[in-house]
């Protein structure tokens, strides 16, 4: 027999194998540990057992009864679609009959004598009480030392997938506990097992699994809980000390120079950009690095804060990095900057993909990109404006002093990681953002960075008019955009999707011929087969430009479509050249066309709320009224009340916490690309939790930053920083 222990792979475990050990590859199992720390999603109470006589008055219960098997019978019915197994049990009180379906290999695997436990919900057929379907167990199989493992207890049940059931992973994991669970290493510090009164973990690991009772299982629960907010905090504290160690530029707020630039702009900072410009010029002046994010709602005005930061550190002899997440936006942000700047003498530069261009005093001219990485290099750049690319090796800034992210909720760990590696003198870090962080999130995920918060609309703004079309009203929303494109507004149409699946189904046809039994009809025309598909991209584009806009100035503008062609539509829409512009989500983030008053989403039920007032926000960044118009193709309940919430608030921290209500977590954030476990997922919404691991986290480190005194600990968060990445 081969020695294992918790490191092994789990090809070489007994009953798994390789192809098993493939299939839990899927959940990212790949050790015995791994698959003891595979830990239940939800429990069946399968703990009652009665006699069978007591059956009787427990109709519609849960509940288990144990007996030896008097008769076993296999047969198909309703011409072989069906397979019945049909067994009897007996106990000292009664007997009952028991029913599965399509389990043929029942009757293989259970005898006339069995002794067997059975658990499930008793029901009334014609012949009397019977079990139908209930989970099985057989008692003689079970050795000296054990008890019951899918009956007759609390049975835990796991998050599945094809060929890896609740029953075979409980097979699998109960005899690996037996064995191993002694061996797994406590992680915890022992002052905080004692002071929150923690199970140790090898019991902890146990209870989860197979707990004792509901209470044990909650006790399992919350240690782990504490214990992956633990971590999280940890990782994040030590970033922030690690950062904390390196200096920065101090650049010293120039007031005057700030008071001449807010005058000469054409409008008035409200008092929450003034406050947080002032939060960010002040870390600014600091020799520790900044690392703050800039937090406000789609259309507050977070670019002239950031425009404000840049400025004064370019004035104190210094270089900026502003990025975006598009190339689309990078260009609006080149053009916006470059023109508030216009009358400061600052040189702008912008790269994105092929493109490089500068401006200076109000000039722009395109660039080599060769030339361009020498200016950087040279400084004659002083801001540089594009995506990611612009940290990327091989572009080098003589002085870079601050790196401003737009949109972008936390700075990527590599990203960061590349900016301040084997670096002394290390940048500023301004990161901005639309997407409201709840105070658990402020406190754990972002807890490496300081807020500043947006938290008023420039005065301007008329509250934007959100309206959910029924499908009648179609034409007189036609209508409307037709009287406000006459009075020369532009309008956004968004689309979930770009193509149909009828031109899908034409283009294979077109391609592959004809497909007999395809589900999707020959003649491509689904509406007249009453099937209400959301609205395309492309097809829509045919009708409105053909049929019914067709003198009007429409465009499409989609991600497939090259970077330059983008920025010529939407420089165009801006500039009032185009009326409407269709589009699929790429103008989600951040883009600005203040003449744009009516924003029309079909298919609105395929977005988030949160995406849904992102794309509101794309209109009513003027004086004039605008409106959303929602189109959904769904009509279920739950769907109109997502829509209505979007129509009854304007507030982004309001709908992100409507959405957590309605979708629960992991609908926000993007937590679901985090990699964080289940378990610390549910911890996150628990904001005593996350302020006790806090406070633990920040007592541990300032005992021993380095974690020396802790080994075990120090190796798990090693492990757990390979597994999650916040970004
Ligand atoms: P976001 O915070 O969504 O990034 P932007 O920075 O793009 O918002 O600003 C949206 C629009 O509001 C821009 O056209 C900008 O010039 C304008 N703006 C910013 N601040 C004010 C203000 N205080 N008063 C009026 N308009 C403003
Ligand atoms: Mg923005």
């Amino acid at each position: 027999m081969e020695i294992i222990a918790l490191q092994t792979a789990v090809e070489k475990v007994p009953r798994i194998g390789t192809a098993y050990a493939k299939r839990l590859k899927k959940f990212g199992i790949k050790t015995v540990q791994d698959l003891l720390f595979y830990f239940p999603t939800r429990y069946d109470d399968f703990s009652e057992i009665i006699s069978i006589k007591d059956a009787k008055q427990r109709l519609g219960d849960v509940v288990c009864v144990q007996g030896r098997i008097t008769d076993i019978e296999s047969s198909h019915t309703w011409k072989n679609f069906v397979n019945l197994t049909q067994v009897t049990i007996q106990d000292d009180t009664a007997e009952i009959n028991v029913i599965w379906f399509n389990q043929p290999y029942l009757a293989k695997s259970l005898k006339e004598d069995n002794f067997i436990c059975l658990a499930g919900k008793v029901s009334l057929g014609k012949d009397g009480l019977f079990f139908n379907s209930p989970a099985y167990e057989r008692i003689n199989d079970i050795g000296e030392n054990d008890e019951l493992t899918h009956t007759g207890r609390i049975v835990p049940v796991y998050s599945e997938t094809r060929g890896v059931t609740s029953r075979w992973l409980r097979y699998i994991i109960k005899p690996l506990l037996y064995r191993f669970a002694d061996q797994i290493q406590e992680t915890l510090p022992k002052e905080i097992i004692k002071k929150y009164k923690f199970l140790p973990i090898q019991e902890a690991v146990w209870q989860l699994h197979f707990p004792d009772s509901f209470e044990h299982a909650d006790a399992a629960k919350s240690r782990f809980s504490f214990e992956d907010i633990f971590l999280i905090q940890l990782n994040v504290l030590k970033e922030k000390i690690k950062l904390m160690q390196k200096k920065a530029a101090a650049c010293p707020m120039n007031a005057d120079l700030m008071k001449s630039f807010t005058d000469s702009l054409p409008f008035q900072l409200t008092d929450s950009q003034k406050k947080c410009a002032f939060a960010i010029l002040k870390d600014l002046e600091k020799t520790v690095p900044m690392s703050r994010l800039l937090e406000g709602d789609v259309g507050s005005g977070k670019t002239v804060v950031a425009t404000m930061a840049a400025l004064n550190v370019v004035k104190c002899q210094h270089q900026v990095a502003f990025m975006a997440p598009t190339e689309i936006l990078a260009k609006q942000h080149f053009r916006s900057v470059s023109e508030m700047l216009k009358n400061f003498d600052v040189s702008i530069g912008m790269m994105t993909g092929k493109d490089a261009r500068i401006s200076r005093k109000g000039e722009t001219f395109e660039v080599s990109k060769k030339s361009f990485n020498g200016d950087l290099e040279n400084k004659q750049i002083d801001i540089a404006i594009g995506t990611h690319s612009l940290i990327q090796k091989g572009v080098i800034f003589k002085d870079l002093a601050l790196v401003i992210l737009d949109e972008q909720h936390r700075f990527g760990v590599e990203q960061r990681d590349h900016l301040i590696k084997n670096k002394k003198i290390v940048p500023h870090l301004l990161s901005m953002t639309a997407t409201p962080i709840p105070r658990t999130l402020a406190l754990t995920v972002y807890g490496d960075l300081d807020l500043s918060l947006i938290d008023e609309m420039p005065a301007n703004r008329k509250k934007i008019k959100t309206i959910i079309v029924e499908p009648a009203q179609r034409k007189e929303a036609y209508d409307f955009i037709r009287k406000e494109v006459e009075g020369g507004k532009g309008v956004f149409v968004i689309f979930p999707k770009i193509d149909s699946l009828a031109t899908k189904a034409k283009e294979a046809l077109e391609k592959n011929g004809p497909v007999t039994g395809s589900f999707v009809p020959q003649n491509y025309d689904l509406g007249r087969l009453g099937i209400n598909e959301v609205k395309a991209l492309k097809e829509e584009y045919e009708r409105l430009s053909k049929e019914v806009f067709p003198d009007l100035r429409i465009t499409m503008l989609h991600g497939k479509m090259k970077a330059a062609e983008k920025e010529r539509i939407m420089l165009d829409f801006k500039k009032g050249e185009i009326d409407i512009l269709l589009s699929t989500s790429v103008v989600e983030v951040g883009v600005d066309v203040p003449r744009a008053t009516i924003m029309m989403i079909e298919g609105a039920e395929r977005f988030g709320l949160s995406q849904l007032h992102q794309f509101r926000g794309r209109v009513g960044r003027s004086d004039m009224q605008s409106y959303c118009f929602l189109f959904t193709t769904d009509p279920s309940m739950l769907n109109r009340k997502r829509l209505k919430a979007l129509v009854d608030s304007n507030n982004g921290f309001e709908l992100a916490e409507k959405d957590l209500e309605i979708r629960g977590p992991g609908s926000l954030y993007g937590t679901q690309q985090w990699g964080v476990p289940d378990i610390a997922m549910q911890g996150l919404s628990n904001i005593f939790l996350v302020e006790k691991t806090r406070a633990a986290a920040k007592e541990i480190l300032e005992k021993d930053p380095e974690l020396k005194e802790y080994p075990e600990l120090k190796e798990r968060l090693k492990q757990f920083q390979t597994r999650i990445h916040f970004e």
